[in-house]
């Protein structure tokens, strides 16, 4: 996501006293970087979206069709709700450490309050929220940048088209040659 004031201002908490409700403030060399109260806003949606998809477990969604953007132009079936209740926790496990994301895991996932988390990993309140609002934040950040799909804005999760991007591999392995792929079965008797 490209930063503007334009994105971050109607994201931005009005009485917020880093950014005054701007959404954005001045960092090094005059630049101007999003303050993290629209972090915050970013994780809160996602989070209540996560929250709404998990309370309907029970009621598997119907497949959605996708459109793949490419030269053959193909169409794919999902399921975007499981994906996106996946992707919100499988995201936050890649970029939280263990104890941030055991903190994590009791709070927003299983629903505990400050009280029960603040037993549970012996930490007093203020350490607490400030440990959430941390979280909220690097989360935040994290969803709306993530490429190629990121969590935020919700509607070009949920409607955006799958970029299939010619030549370009998205795989971490590269794929072997035909030729040398090939496995070679032996004959059964
Ligand atoms: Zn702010």
């Amino acid at each position: 996501m490209q930063w503007t004031r334009s994105n971050s201002i109607g994201l931005a908490k009005a009485s917020c006293t880093h950014c005054q409700g701007l959404g954005m403030h001045l960092v090094r060399d005059g630049r101007e970087a999003p303050c993290d109260c629209v972090f915050r806003a970013i994780f809160r949606t996602c989070f209540n979206r996560f929250r709404e998809f998990a309370a309907q477990a029970d009621h598997t969604g119907t497949v959605s069709l996708e459109f793949c953007r490419g030269r053959d132009g193909r169409r794919t079936y999902s399921r975007k709700r499981e994906e996106y209740v996946a992707d919100f926790c499988l995201v936050s496990r890649r970029v939280l450490d263990d104890y941030e994301h055991r903190l994590f895991r009791f709070h927003f996932v299983l629903g505990a309050d400050w009280r029960l988390c603040c037993r549970q990993l012996q930490m007093d309140r203020g350490t607490f929220f400030h440990e959430i609002y941390r979280i909220e934040q690097r989360l935040g950040r994290v969803f709306a940048e993530l490429e190629p799909y990121a969590l935020y804005p919700l509607s070009d999760y949920f409607g955006g088209l799958i970029r299939k991007e010619p030549g370009r591999c998205l795989l971490a392995v590269p794929l072997q040659p035909r030729s040398e792929a090939r496995v070679e079965l032996p004959l059964s008797a």
